[in-house]
């Protein structure tokens, strides 16, 4: 989802390099109470997908129309489960956090923009912000809760208006 206080994504290459090296060891996928689990590959996932060029979707009626690679970033970090006594080992569960849903079609870009929105909801301390959009704090009013700044983002909450998976 794309908010106003979204950082662009550096073009320098040692940027970012230095930008991905810090997603993948950012605070808010640290176990916890296991500081020695593995970390980011837990809590971030990498998938693909051929869309329609126009629509940036899926056409599940006529597949062949899907040309367009696109890599898709999804993930959140860990959350608790269940309470003691646990019924299993693991009270925890990776959270899909979907403020964080990215896509590009590259995978190098698509990690950036993942790594943007951590750093927007979670910081440099992976301590969630709270951004949410007005209709998911209000969903009684649904997405007409949100009212255009005149720039395409919320006048409240700083979403955008068309609630873009890049
Ligand atoms: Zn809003």
């Amino acid at each position: 989802m794309q908010h106003r206080d979204l950082k662009p994504i550096p073009t320098d290459i040692h940027e970012r390099r230095e930008r991905l090296t810090w997603l993948d060891q950012h605070p808010a996928w640290c176990h916890p109470e296991d500081p020695e689990w593995p970390m980011s590959s837990d809590c971030f996932h990498i998938r693909f997908a051929y869309v329609q060029p126009d629509t940036q979707t899926i056409d599940h009626d006529d597949d062949s129309k899907n040309t367009r690679f696109e890599a898709w970033v999804e993930g959140g970090p860990w959350q608790r489960v269940a309470e003691e006594p646990w019924p299993r080992d693991n009270p925890y569960e990776t959270s899909k956090d979907y403020r964080l849903n990215s896509a590009a079609t590259d995978l190098e870009t698509a990690l950036l923009r993942f790594a943007a929105k951590v750093e927007l909801h979670y910081g440099d301390d992976g301590i969630d912000r709270g951004r949410w959009p007005c209709w998911w704090k209000d969903d009684s009013k649904g997405p007409e809760a949100c009212e255009d700044a005149g720039d395409g983002y919320c006048k409240h909450c700083g979403f955008g208006m068309e609630t873009a998976n890049n």
